[in-house]
């Protein structure tokens, strides 16, 4: 780790209170800055507030339509044991476990009681919501104000470090609505907006002239609109295991009809809708940088290490890019660095390294195959990252149970896809070292 001794305090604007936005916020603070967290909805939580309420557009390309942020369907569970899951030092344990841990009589919760190991989405959101009450993080919060615009500002005479202009709107809560505009200037914006809410959709030839239902998982919530319907899911990641699940008791077993799809090898199948579980798109609707940061095939870059603009450091920032793996430690990680950046507690390199290291980076996913679209996803060395970061941020490295968790739900969700969430029986051994640094911890 680079550091310096010229520690000082910045005024940031944050973009959003979902996990990361939370965390960031609390990090910021804890270095001594000024965070303003910007939530255009009216609570903390981010995709995990469960809403019935799905988009006119049921793929969610018409940029008309109204946005709904969560893609949370009703039986979601969680696809981590909650003890991997959750910030290091608030972990993701049931109250009680965390009342005996802090050996404390009394801890104020919103939890549900859903003590299970990879609980329901309503779990993850009071727990989310503790965690911001816990840190007092609630008055940081504008809510109900959405970014519309982010600038940099025209360098200004005697200024060493340029500022950024963030224009918002905020909603009344009067019937019908009215929004006012307002504007202010920060030293460093943190973009936490998160990047499951625009349906990415797989370009299938003849698709556009299919006279079927065709619907994204982001507005899926609950199975019974497919009943005796057939279905052709799009997709087998998270979304894509868990829904052909979840509507596999209502659905019908395909019949003959006229609505036929047919696949690569030559083989038909005669479907009434078609599901696309085909991931997200990243965007930065507010964003106005002059291209030095844009979305290529779902790549957003050119990013030091999936955080920082080389061209725009320290100022502007991301958390919580990255995907497949165990994403609320990296944020939080994510986010300490950041906030030791913004202060000079902690050195970036120069800009032309931190370009070269992204270029360098680029060059081996492209010699490895991995298409742009990838490049956010640290599955395969998301341990090595945050060993990385958390020896910028001097932080401890990554617990060998939590790795060994993730490989075990890896295997486990290969081998027992119906069951892997209930079998947990032989990691009783990872659970109770995952106890005992909690304690330590706390
Ligand atoms: P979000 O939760 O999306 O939060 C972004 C926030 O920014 C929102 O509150 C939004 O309203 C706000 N915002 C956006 N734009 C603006 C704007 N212009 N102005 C103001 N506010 C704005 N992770 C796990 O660890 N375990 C799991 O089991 C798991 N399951 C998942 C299942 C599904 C279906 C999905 C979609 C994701 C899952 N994830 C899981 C990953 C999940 O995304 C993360 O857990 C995490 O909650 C993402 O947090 P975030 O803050 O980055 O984004």
């Amino acid at each position: 780790m680079k550091s310096s001794n010229l520690m000082s305090s910045k005024k940031v604007g944050v973009i959003g209170a979902g996990a990361s936005g939370l965390v960031a916020s609390r990090e910021l603070r804890r270095e001594g800055h000024v965070p303003v967290v910007f939530e255009r909805n009216n609570n903390v939580g981010g995709t995990w507030i469960y809403n019935p309420e799905v988009e006119s557009d049921p793929l969610g390309v018409d940029p008309s339509r109204t946005i709904v942020q969560s893609s949370v369907y009703d039986s979601l569970r969680t696809n981590l044991p909650r003890e991997s899951m959750g910030f290091r030092d608030y972990p993701f344990v049931v109250v009680e476990e965390m009342m005996m841990i802090k050996d404390e009589k009394k801890e104020t919760s919103s939890r549900t009681g859903d003590n299970r190991r990879f609980p329901g989405h309503r779990e993850v959101l009071n727990y989310l919501q503790d965690f911001a009450n816990h840190f007092e993080l609630i008055e940081l919060i504008r809510f109900e104000t959405e970014v519309i615009h982010v600038s940099l500002l025209d360098d200004q005479e005697g200024e060493k470090e340029r500022k950024w202009a963030v224009k918002y709107k905020i909603r009344s809560s009067s019937s019908p609505p009215t929004f006012v505009v307002d504007e202010e200037v920060f030293d460093a914006v943190v973009v936490c907006n998160g990047h499951y809410t625009e349906p990415l959709i797989a370009e299938i030839p003849g698709i556009d002239t299919w006279p079927g239902k065709q619907i994204h998982s982001h507005n899926y919530r609950v199975p019974d609109p497919f009943r005796d319907q057939v279905v052709l899911l799009v997709g087998n990641s998270s979304s894509g295991e868990d829904l052909s699940r979840d509507i596999a008791g209502v659905v019908k077993k395909n019949a003959l009809g006229d609505d036929t799809i047919v696949f690569q090898d030559g083989s038909s199948v005669l479907v009434d809708v078609i599901l696309h579980c085909t991931g997200y798109k990243y965007t930065f609707p507010f964003l106005e940088i002059n291209n030095t940061v844009t979305v290529d095939d779902n790549r957003v870059g050119p990013l030091y290490k999936h955080v920082f603009s080389p061209l725009l450091a320290p100022g502007l920032s991301f958390i919580g890019l990255i995907w497949k793996g165990i994403p609320y430690p990296i944020f939080e990680l994510q986010s300490r660095w950041v906030a030791g950046v913004l202060s000079g507690r902690i050195l970036l390199p120069s800009q032309e390294v931190m370009m070269l290291e992204v270029e360098d980076f680029y060059l081996k996913l492209e010699a490895a195959g991995v298409p742009k679209r990838y490049t956010h996803n640290t599955f395969d060395y998301q341990f090595e990252y945050s060993d990385w970061l958390a020896g910028e941020c001097g932080f401890p490295l990554s617990e060998e149970w939590r790795k060994q968790m993730f490989e075990a739900v890896v295997k486990k969700r290969i081998t027992h896809l119906e069951a892997y969430r209930d079998e947990w029986e032989d990691y009783n051994h990872l659970i109770m070292q995952a106890h005992e640094d909690f304690r330590n911890y706390l």
